[in-house]
């Protein structure tokens, strides 16, 4: 591949001169709306990557007829940033988000992007703005890597110009209660053979419509499942999901391609098996999960993403039931949080080797 020559030399960095740094109360940040100082860009055209270089956060233009907007050719990755307590920043597992963005790539026909090249553009963007990581408990600096298509063209046809862009938006607790969800009925975000195991746009846009109508029930999201007989469950809007049985653990399973492989579910399956808890990756049916609500097996159940960490599930909608649970019994729950919040954080010794330090 012509990405091969690329070396690494420095990015180029052109610096803001106004720093908005100054402005942002970190004792109150809400998700997804405050940017730092500068972002990473870099443009594939000719069959190779061009062109990155660092520059003052900012809009970007777009031709009308930019063809990842109108054919979605467009995925991105979530990953955070942290602070060790001596205040050095810390990745958590970013080979994970990029392996994962070139397999999104491929299946969208994107071009991959040489991960030491992602690598160096992430250390680099931010070492520059590493003021921004915030240093309270359960904050960090959230990371949305994109790539879109950039053809100005309309017309079906994979595209041979693309954009990446990264981008730092400091963040604290995504849900700061039990979440509730309800299980979908009539729509499908996910099926065999399709994208639902990329992170790309337009999984996202497809669950627009049953989010809204979710969300005028009193859900904050949806707990997806499979299309055929909407039984089998997959995962909940931006969260993998975890049962916990009084003898087990149990997620569903990637094979079929239509649960994306999160880097939290990994590292949470992790942990369990390191305290020789059993976790299985099984098929497991709403029917089950009620049934076993209903006998007192199933204790807990939460999700797991990086935007939420580890977020408990108070109350699971399906058709006429609500299955209420009950806080006190979250135990599991709320260790596995912990823990990985003080691996996250360089709190605890990183034996799992999951931390990229920054210096
Ligand atoms: C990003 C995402 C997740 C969580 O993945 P992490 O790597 O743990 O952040 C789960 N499901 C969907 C649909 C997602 O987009």
């Amino acid at each position: 591949m012509k990405t091969d020559s690329i070396t690494l030399s420095p990015i180029p960095v052109r610096k803001t001169t106004q720093s908005k740094l100054a402005t942002v109360d970190f004792n109150d940040i809400p998700f997804g709306k405050t940017f730092a100082d500068h972002m990473f860009l870099m443009d594939y055209s000719a069959g190779s990557w061009n062109n990155p270089r660092i520059e003052p956060f900012g809009p970007i233009p777009m031709h009308p007829a930019c063809s990842g907007i109108h054919y979605g050719q467009s995925i991105f990755e979530g990953m955070k940033a942290y602070r060790n307590p001596a205040g050095t920043p810390l990745l958590f597992r970013p080979d994970q988000n990029i392996e994962r963005f070139n397999r999104s790539a491929e299946r969208m026909g994107m071009p991959a992007v040489p991960p030491a090249l992602f690598m160096q553009a992430l250390r680099e963007l931010v070492l520059l703005d590493r003021n921004w990581i915030p240093d309270r408990a359960g904050s960090s600096l959230y990371i949305r890597p994109l790539m879109y298509a950039t053809d100005e063209f309309i017309g079906i046809r994979v595209a041979d110009n693309y954009r990446l862009v990264i981008m730092g938006s400091p963040a604290s607790i995504y849900y700061p209660k039990p979440v509730e969800v309800v299980v979908a009925q009539h729509y499908v975000r996910a099926f065999k053979g399709g994208t639902g195991f990329a992170k790309a746009a337009g999984n996202y846009g497809a669950t627009m419509l049953p989010l809204r109508m979710a969300r005028e029930r009193g859900f904050d999201q949806v707990l997806w499942v499979d299309g055929v007989d909407f039984q089998a469950i997959h995962e909940i809007g931006t969260m993998n999901v975890f049962f916990v049985f009084k003898d087990k653990v149990v997620t569903p399973p990637t094979a079929e391609g239509t649960i994306l492989l999160g880097v939290t579910r990994d590292s949470v399956i992790a942990l369990l098996r390191d305290r020789g808890i059993p976790v299985v990756e099984e098929k497991i049916t709403v029917n089950e999960v009620v049934s076993a609500y209903d006998s007192g097996a199933l204790l807990e159940m939460f999700g797991t993403g990086t935007a939420a960490t580890i977020a408990q599930i108070g109350r699971l909608g399906y058709q006429e039931r609500d299955l209420l649970f009950d806080d006190s019994r979250w135990e599991l729950s709320a260790s596995l949080k912990a823990e990985l919040a003080d691996l996250r954080t360089g709190v605890l010794p990183d034996r799992f080797g999951w931390n990229v330090v920054l210096e």
